[in-house]
Formats: C-alpha cells, structure tokens, sequence
C-alpha cells in the first residue's frame, strides 16, 4: 500500500500514512479529516492549472502567507 504525506490544514501537522481505499486519513495531532495531499516528497513541480501554494516551503508552522493556513 502507498504511503501519502499530508500537512493538516486545522493544525498545520505534518505526517505520513497508509491510506486505504475505504479509509479516510485523519490528522493524528488533531483528528482533523482537512488534510492537503502532499503529491511528492522530492520533486514537487509544479502543475499548470491551480495557484497551489509551494508544496513544503512553509513548514508545519506556516508562514501566514499560505492560503492553507489561513
Ligand atoms: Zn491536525
């Protein structure tokens, strides 16, 4: 099974796990189900079509300028 990075948009967590097709990934810090897929751990190039944010730039902590954090 794959295992997905996510960051939590409620706490700003970031963590990875396994994600199952009838199982919804939950922020551990906080049980948040508002999560942000993180597509790539290396490489994060960036995909035409949507002004996303930098995939880790901000950091767990945000930077207050992310709209993910917001
Ligand atoms: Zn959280």
């Amino acid at each position: 099974m794959p295992i997905f990075s996510f960051a939590c948009r409620a706490c700003g967590k970031e963590f990875q796990t396994l994600v199952r097709a009838s199982d919804a990934p939950e922020c551990p810090a906080c049980q948040s189900a508002d999560l942000e897929q993180q597509l790539s751990l290396i490489a994060a190039p960036n995909k035409g079509g949507q002004d996303s944010e930098p995939a880790s730039a901000c950091g767990p902590s945000g930077c207050g300028a992310c709209p993910a954090f917001n």
